[in-house]
C-alpha cells in the first residue's frame, strides 16, 4: 500500500479514473492494476493558489487498504446495567461503547429531549428566558447539540478517532467528516443525529430518562455487593454497581456535592475573555488574500500569542457562524458560537481567551478548589450586573483596546442583544490587558483583523471546566470510590465534542472490563 498526496483547483472533485490514474504512478504499475484507491484526507491550502490537498491510499494487486470496522452493538435488554449521568458526547459514545461491550447503559440526563430542547433555546433567544435545565449547555446531546460541530481534537491519542467519526456518519452526519482536515457537522444536522443514536441505544435495550437531574449519589450495601445509589431531584432513584458521570463543565451543583462529600476535586486551569465577531468576508479576505470566490468554504482563523507568561488565543472559531447565550442559570451573561452546516452566516466569531491558572486570582483563593470557579462566576455576574439582561456588553474592537467608549456598535448575531458598554473595565485587569496586547499582535498574523468593524462582547468563559475530578489511571474510577468514573469535559479530562467523546469510550471499555 501506498500513500501519496495530490492537489485539485477546488472546484475539481477528482474522479475515481484520475485517481487510479496517479496511483498507478505511485505504485509503479498501470491504472487497471490498481486494486483499490481512496482518499484518507481532504485540506484547503490557500497559501498559494487556492487548491484541495488530498492524501490518498492506494493498493496495488494483491494488497488490501487497511479497513476499520466499528465492533457490532450487541443487544443489552437482560444484561447488567451502567447508570450514565449526562446524554453529552461523553454520555453517548460511552453509551455506545457499554452496548459493543454487552452492557446495558441506563442514561440519566437532566435537560429535554432534543426535539423539546428546541422550543427553550429559541425562547432564551427570543424572549431572554433562562430555563436552568434546558439551555445550550443541558438537554439530549449536552452542550455539542446546538454548536459549530467541529470534530476536531488534538488528543487524538486518547483513542481511535475513527471510532467517533464513523459512528456518526452511521447516525446520519456527511462521510466528508471521515476526510476533511477540519470536519464539522453543523447545528441543523446534530439534533437528527442525536436522536438516532438515542434510538439506536433504546432499540438495543438501553435506556434514557430524561429531566432526571442527579442530586445525590450514595454507596449502599446488601451486606454482599456495594452498589450505586443515584437520587434525582424528582425523587427517583436508580442502583448500579457502575456510574459514569458525565456531566459536563457547567454542572456546577455536582462538583459543589462532591466537595459536601468530601470526595477528592483539583483546581485546575481554564480560560477567559470575549468573543470576537467579524464580517465573515473580511475573514475571507484575509485569509483567501482576496482570492474568495463563492461556493468556497467560510474561511476559519486560528490564533495564539503569548503575553506576559499566559496564552491568549482564539478557541471554537465558528465561520459563518453566530453568537449564543450559552447560560445556565439565570444572572449570568455567557456566550458561545455556533453555525449551520452551510456556514452561511455573514459573520465569523471565535472566542479569544486567556489563559488562566490556580493561583492567579489570589483574592478568590479563600474559595480552596472552588477558587477559579467563583471567579468565572464572578465575571459572568458581572456581565449581567451591567446589562440586567441577557443583553451582552459590547464593544468595538479597536475602542476595546484603547479604552475608548464605542461611539453606535455593529450590527452582531447575537439574538439577545447588545449593550453598549465599557468592556474594558468589566474585566479582570489581567485579562483584560492580555487580549489588548494580544489583539494588536494578531494583526500583525491576520492583517485587517484589528478593526473597528469588528465586535468584541462579553463573557466567553465556558471554556473548559476549573475543576478536575480526580480519577485512577488504571481503574478510571474516582481514586477510594470504586464504580464512579468521572468522564468528558466535566470530570476535566476532555474538551471538545471529538475529546468528550473519545472520553467516553475510553471510560465505558474500562468500566466494561470490571
Ligand atoms: C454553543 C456551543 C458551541 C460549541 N461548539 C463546539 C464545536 O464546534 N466543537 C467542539 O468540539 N466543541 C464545541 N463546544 C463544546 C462541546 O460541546 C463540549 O466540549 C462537549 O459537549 C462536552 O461534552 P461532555 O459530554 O463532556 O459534556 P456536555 O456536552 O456538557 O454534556 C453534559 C450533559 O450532562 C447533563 N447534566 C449535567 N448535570 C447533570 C445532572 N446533575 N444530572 C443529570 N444530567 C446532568 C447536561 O444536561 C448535559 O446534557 C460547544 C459548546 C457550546 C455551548
Amino acid at each position: 500500500m501506498k500513500e501519496f498526496e495530490i492537489a485539485f483547483p477546488i472546484r475539481h472533485e477528482p474522479t475515481e479514473a484520475e485517481l487510479r490514474q496517479v496511483a498507478g504512478r505511485a505504485l509503479g504499475v498501470k491504472p487497471e492494476r490498481v486494486a483499490a484507491v481512496r482518499i484518507v484526507r481532504r485540506s484547503l491550502d490557500a497559501r498559494g493558489e487556492i487548491v484541495y490537498r488530498y492524501r490518498v491510499q492506494a493498493a496495488a494487486a494483491g494488497e488490501m487498504l487497511e479497513e476499520f470496522v466499528v465492533p457490532a452493538y450487541r443487544d443489552v435488554h437482560a444484561a447488567e446495567p451502567v447508570l450514565i449521568v449526562g446524554s453529552g458526547p461523553a454520555g453517548m459514545f460511552a453509551a455506545l461503547r457499554l452496548l459493543m461491550e454487552g452492557r446495558r447503559p441506563v442514561i440519566l440526563e437532566r435537560g429535554k429531549d432534543v426535539h423539546a430542547r428546541k422550543y427553550d433555546v429559541a425562547a432564551l433567544n427570543q424572549q431572554r428566558l433562562v430555563n436552568g435545565e434546558s439551555n445550550y449547555c443541558f438537554g439530549e446531546g449536552g452542550a455539542g447539540t446546538f454548536s459549530d460541530g467541529k470534530l476536531y481534537t488534538r488528543s487524538s491519542k486518547r483513542g481511535d478517532l475513527r471510532e467517533v467519526l464513523q459512528q456518526l456518519v452511521a447516525f446520519g452526519a456527511p462521510e466528508s467528516i471521515l476526510v476533511d482536515a477540519h470536519p464539522h457537522i453543523g447545528s441543523d444536522a446534530l439534533p437528527r443525529i442525536v436522536e438516532q443514536i438515542r434510538q439506536c441505544i433504546v432499540e438495543h435495550g438501553g435506556e434514557y430518562h430524561f429531566g432526571e437531574k442527579v442530586t445525590g449519589i450514595l454507596s449502599v450495601s446488601d451486606g454482599l455487593h456495594k452498589r450505586w445509589k443515584v437520587l434525582c431531584a424528582g425523587g427517583t432513584s436508580y442502583t448500579a454497581r457502575q456510574v459514569i458521570l458525565a456531566t459536563g463543565h457547567s454542572s456546577r451543583d455536582i462538583y459543589r456535592y462532591f466537595a459536601a462529600q468530601g470526595w477528592p476535586l483539583e483546581a485546575k486551569g481554564f480560560a477567559l475573555g470575549v468573543r470576537a465577531e467579524h464580517p465573515q468576508a473580511l475573514i475571507n479576505k484575509i485569509q483567501y488574500h482576496s482570492k474568495h470566490q463563492p461556493g468556497m468554504p467560510a474561511a476559519e482563523y486560528s490564533l495564539v500569542e503569548q503575553v506576559d507568561g499566559r496564552g491568549v488565543f482564539s478557541f471554537c472559531m465558528c465561520p459563518g457562524g453566530i453568537l449564543v447565550p450559552s447560560v445556565t442559570a439565570p444572572g449570568e451573561v455567557v456566550l458561545n458560537g455556533m453555525s449551520n452546516s452551510m456556514r452561511n452566516s455573514p459573520w465569523a466569531n471565535a472566542g479569544i481567551v486567556c489563559a488562566v491558572n490556580p493561583g492567579d486570582v489570589p483574592e478568590y483563593d479563600r474559595f480552596g478548589v472552588f477558587a477559579l470557579l467563583e471567579f468565572q462566576q464572578s465575571v459572568e455576574r458581572a456581565m449581567f450586573g451591567f446589562s440586567d439582561s441577557l443583553r451582552a456588553p459590547a464593544q468595538r474592537l479597536v475602542d476595546f483596546c484603547r479604552k475608548k467608549d464605542s461611539q453606535g456598535l455593529p450590527r452582531s448575531s447575537y439574538q439577545p442583544g447588545v449593550l453598549n458598554a465599557p468592556l474594558y473595565d468589566l474585566l479582570p485587569a489581567g485579562v483584560y490587558e492580555r487580549l489588548r496586547v494580544a489583539f494588536a499582535a494578531f494583526d500583525r498574523k491576520m492583517h485587517g483583523y484589528y478593526t473597528n468593524d469588528a465586535l468584541v462582547l462579553g463573557v466567553e468563559s465556558r471554556t473548559s471546566s476549573p475543576v478536575r475530578i480526580p480519577r485512577d489511571p488504571e481503574t478510571m474510577c474516582v481514586p477510594g470510590l470504586e464504580g464512579l468514573y468521572p468522564c468528558g469535559e466535566g470530570a476535566g479530562y476532555a474538551g471538545g465534542i471529538t475529546s468528550s467523546a473519545l472520553d467516553g469510550i475510553l471510560v465505558a471499555a474500562a468500566a466494561a472490563t470490571r
